[in-house]
């Protein structure tokens, strides 16, 4: 069957806020050129029509959108001034902030707000709406978006410049066989294609290595956010009030810590955050948030409300030194795919929509000069170096790394920050910096006998009330995968899951993946891995932390994931 090809001037790969807001200030520098042109204001020729194409893996613009969110609008205002008035979906702006350290038993209020928590003058928002009001925002201003059309490999020519993407084959059965719907992907090419998959994107992943982008970087850190929503029988916790928590019940070696934030209609927004470079094998994610709801504080807080949605995503973390070069020839990296994410403040959105419109101001001058090489296209890292992007993270450069020490000189570096501008002497030795899988030890190593989980979380139960397993929770993710069809998670060598696996690390993907999509099971007096990969959230985890490095997650057909309506 013929593959057909599309031709766009700009492709933008990813619907988050990162790219829809690339495109939409792309669609109108060039409407604004035009008419200037036109009028006899402006000089030059005009660019005519500019075909500009946003494509997304998800069913919807915003189904695989997952954030906390409180929202920092300095970005959102740059992009659409009026936001507000313009009716953008917003929960809540924040009226109290609240940072609490929990212990097993108790949550000591700190008497002042950490600064990089506080909050005032920032909205409250579900991330999935806002993303899916900024798709109409895109379509109306001529943008094409096209959801279920996943990127699923990167087309470069013969001197590796970026020339597209192609899109994912559709109607393949689990075998690997055309089936009656077969449809192959488009070669969707373009002057300029800008990736905006979020962390860890499968696309990005491999580019990245390929055009060698993170030479002389550190190597990207990662945490995951298990989330829930709740709906509460009363206004116990009223919307726009945040709270943050430290300390239980991540151990003082596990970055970790809560959020709890109030929606409209008595929605209650709560998670866990990981940092995916911890050290004990049989850590789980999805426990420690589950853990998280048992403390008295919570339980508290959730009595008498019901579950009614869940979701996990990773969040990158590593910061200043670890972004990635943000151009080569025909291609940009912004949003989470470059790392523009505070991980002191846990706020991304904002530098998302930023680097989205510095990379549309940057596209609009290759545009004018007709030249889309990697030399015109640098004028992007320009601009992120000229604006309020690089500053904020250089000052939070030593956040993360100074956790992989421990808990407490990693809140007095954290301090410290504010009076040193971000510098960490000797808290951190950059040469020795490693991909956060390594830090993850052998159960030996770490102490254990065997691999019984009970080890570490032998107290948790799932009580269906406020602790839920995987399975139970995924149902609230509304995920949905067409069965056959084959994995996305591909194990490239499933040999070491039963061997070196289970008694190295015991098999730790049956943990650190929040949806049950990995299983031992047995099978005729062996045990093998068994792949759910209908559960999956599209949270990435598994391809950032198995210790052998040996899941890759390639995109599914297109729509397939889950659709996290209001998270
Ligand atoms: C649990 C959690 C809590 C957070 N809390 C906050 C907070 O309180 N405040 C804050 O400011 N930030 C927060 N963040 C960070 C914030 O969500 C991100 O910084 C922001 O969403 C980044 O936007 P983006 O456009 O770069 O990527 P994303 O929002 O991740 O969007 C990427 C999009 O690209 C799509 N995609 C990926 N790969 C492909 C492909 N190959 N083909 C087609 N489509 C693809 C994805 O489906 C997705 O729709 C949080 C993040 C998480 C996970």
């Amino acid at each position: 069957m013929e593959r057909e090809t599309l031709e766009f001037d700009v492709l933008f790969v990813g619907a988050g806020p990162a790219n829809l807001s690339g495109a939409i200030h792309l669609a109108r520098l060039v409407k604004e050129h035009n008419e200037a042109v036109a009028k006899g204001e402006r000089t030059g020729k005009s660019l005519g029509d500019v075909e500009i194409a946003v494509i997304e893996k998800g069913a919807t613009v915003g189904a695989h959108i997952l954030s906390g969110a409180v929202m920092d609008p300095k970005g959102l205002r740059e992009l659409i001034p009026d936001f507000v008035e313009q009716g953008a979906p917003l929960e809540s702006p924040v009226k109290e902030d609240h940072f609490l350290y929990l212990t097993e038993k108790h949550a000591i209020p700190s008497p002042i707000t950490p600064p990089p928590l506080k909050n005032h003058g920032y909205y409250i928002v579900s991330l999935n709406r806002l993303t899916a009001w900024l798709g109409e925002k895109c379509e109306a201003a001529g943008v094409n978006v096209f959801p279920e059309f996943p990127g699923a490999e990167m087309l470069y020519d013969e001197n590796d410049r970026v020339i597209g993407v192609r899109t994912g084959d559709k109607g393949i059965n689990k075998e690997g066989k055309q089936k009656a719907n077969y449809e192959p992907g488009v070669d969707l090419r373009a002057k300029v294609t800008v990736l905006g998959e979020g962390p860890r994107g499968s696309l990005s992943k491999e580019m990245v290595r390929r055009l060698n982008l993170d030479e002389g970087r550190e190597p990207q850190a990662y945490s995951v956010g298990v989330k829930e929503l709740w709906e509460l029988p009363d206004d116990r916790y009223p919307a726009g009030r945040v709270t943050h928590t430290l300390g239980y019940p991540s151990d003082t070696h596990t970055y970790g810590g809560g959020w709890i934030y109030g929606m409209q209609n008595r929605i209650l927004n709560l998670g866990y955050v990981t940092g995916l470079d911890y050290r004990d094998p049989l850590l789980d994610p999805h426990a420690e948030f589950q853990r998280f709801k048992q403390h008295p504080f919570l339980q508290r807080l959730l009595d008498g409300g019901k579950m009614i949605r869940y979701g996990a995503k990773t969040i990158v973390a590593g910061g200043y030194f670890a972004m990635p070069k943000l151009y080569a020839d025909g291609v940009l990296l912004v949003g989470d795919c470059a790392g523009f994410l505070n991980s002191q403040r846990l706020k991304g959105i904002h530098a998302a929509i930023k680097s989205g419109m510095l990379a549309a101001e940057a596209i609009y001058q290759a545009l004018l000069t007709e030249d889309f090489s990697a030399n015109q296209l640098r004028r992007y890292e320009e601009l992120v170096n000229q604006s309020w992007i690089i500053p904020e993270l250089r000052k939070v450069r030593n956040f993360h790394a100074a956790f992989q020490q421990s808990r407490w000189p990693a809140l007095v570096n954290a301090g410290l920050q504010f009076l040193t501008g971000g510098r960490a002497w000797g808290l951190f030795d950059r040469s020795k910096a490693e991909p956060g899988y390594e830090a993850m030890k052998k159960l030996s190593d770490f102490g254990y006998h065997g691999n019984d989980i009970a080890q570490r979380y032998g107290d948790l139960r799932f009580d269906g009330k406020t602790t839920f397993n995987k399975v139970t929770d995924v149902y609230h993710a509304s995920v949905g995968h067409d069965e056959d069809q084959p994995a996305h998670l591909h194990v490239l060598d499933p040999q070491i899951c039963a061997t070196r696996c289970t008694e190295e690390y015991g098999n730790p993907c049956e943990r650190f993946c929040p949806a049950a999509v990995y299983e031992m099971v047995e099978n005729g007096g062996g045990r093998s891995l068994q792949i759910n990969f209908s559960n999956c959230v599209h949270c990435k985890t598994c391809d950032i932390m198995d210790p052998y490095q040996i899941i890759n997650w390639v995109t599914p057909e297109g729509g397939g994931g889950p659709d996290y309506k209001g998270m």
